[in-house]
């Protein structure tokens, strides 16, 4: 990492303090001994997955990835403990499952033949969970099908498969109406004790994602999988927010450019915005191709001297204007576009209002875009996914 704290342009602030105490939180809102899985795909989602997996290594028993290329990078970060794939692989990168010990989700016969000739071949044990579908529609065995049974029990008898896991996943824990949940769940519950009756005992047991943990639903297994609200975020609205979880990312941007325009000019592409009178004007040097998402247009607003001040017109690939009259103001000074500054807050649920979907956000938060770890006040390091863009002299 770098020892760079700042960027002029812009740059997110992760506090890796706060993951650390939202997990915390989830644990001891959990049964004690409940085994977390911590999803990190899609590099943490946007906090970069790297730093993340560092900081809570030692309070969750694994790691949830999307990707072999996910797992690797975690593997070569010195990350050690389990790694989990919530998805599926392609067959041509089966053998880097062995090189780096990642747990494959396995379901179909198809991948168990597949997976069990190179382990027979390498006189190699590779661990697995068994991913099962109550109703997601996704992956996974589906429960409900003649001879569901009978694939988890030739997987689990497979001598070069071990069997470390069995899980599912819910399609609307985070809606209000729980009925669907409830259905999953006990389809799971079925499917595990059918399992039993057979004599197979499956170390790890779980469907419950941050809505489940939230809502207790899903939760009398033994492991949970946290994902966003380890990064301090309420899956939905519909969910109980009793937890005090505490949003780990903010973003900042440096004022490029203020002027002072007269009644009737249009500002941003297709003047969708035209003066009314005279007004001062500031450029954001960020648009969507930084991430900041392109449906907040003439919406939402962004902390100037620590007031809302409202964007004008559409927010353009790299740069978007806001109103600044009656604003004290600087160029260069620095602004927030998501997190606190001088008392106020625009939070990502202001966002969500507007029709920004979070997860997507997070996902979506840009390669140009520098992430700058904290714990609590402490600087960590830098992260600048530039520098992988081959523009080392700029790093
Ligand atoms: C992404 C994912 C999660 C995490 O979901 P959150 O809503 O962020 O908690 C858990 N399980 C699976 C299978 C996933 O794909």
């Amino acid at each position: 990492m770098q020892d760079r704290k700042s960027y002029d342009r812009t740059y997110a602030i992760v506090d890796l303090g706060r993951i650390v105490e939202n997990l915390r939180l989830c644990k001891e809102k959990l049964r004690k001994g409940m085994a977390v899985c911590a999803v990190v795909k899609m590099d943490a989602y946007g906090h970069g997955i790297v730093e993340v997996a560092k900081a809570i290594a030692d309070e969750c028993a694994m790691f949830g990835v999307a990707t072999v290329e996910e797992a690797i990078t975690l593997r070569k970060a010195g990350i050690e403990g389990d790694i989990l794939i919530l998805g599926v692989i392609p067959e041509s990168q089966y053998a880097l499952l062995y090189e780096y010990r990642i747990m494959p989700s396995l379901f179909t016969l198809k991948q168990l033949k597949k997976l069990e000739e190179l382990g027979k071949k390498n006189n190699t044990n590779l661990a697995v969970h068994i991913a099962l579908d109550t109703g997601m529609g996704r992956i996974g065995i589906q429960t409900e099908e003649k001879g569901a049974l009978k694939i988890a029990e030739q997987i689990l008898a497979s001598p070069h498969i071990e069997v470390k896991g069995i899980f599912s996943h819910f399609a609307s824990c985070d809606e209000q109406d729980k009925s669907y949940a409830r259905k999953q769940e006990q389809r799971f519950k079925n499917y595990l004790e059918k399992l039993k009756e057979r004599g197979f005992t499956i170390p790890l047991c779980h469907i419950a994602n941050s809505a489940g943990i939230l809502e207790d639903i899903g939760t009398e297994y033994n492991m949970v999988r946290d994902g966003i609200v380890l990064y301090g975020v309420y899956p939905s609205k519909e969910v109980l927010h009793e937890l005090p979880i505490k949003m780990a990312l903010s973003w900042k941007a440096k004022i490029s450019h203020i002027k002072t325009v007269p009644a009737g000019e249009g500002i941003s592409y297709g003047s969708t915005f035209v003066t009314e009178k005279e007004m001062k004007i500031a450029t954001i040097p960020v648009g969507y191709g930084d991430g900041y998402p392109r449906i907040l247009s003439g919406k939402a607003t962004v902390l100037v001297s620590g007031k809302k001040c409202p964007i004008l017109g559409r927010v353009c690939m790299d740069q978007f204007m806001v109103d600044i009259t009656g604003v004290e103001a600087e160029l260069f000074q620095e602004v927030t576009l998501l997190g606190e500054e001088g008392g106020e807050e625009i939070s990502l649920y202001d966002w969500e209002e507007l029709g920004v979907f979070p997860y997507e956000f997070l996902c979506g938060l840009g390669n140009r875009v520098p992430r700058v770890y904290y714990r609590g006040k402490e600087w960590i390091g830098t992260y600048n996914p530039q520098d992988n863009l081959h523009l080392h002299e700029f790093s």
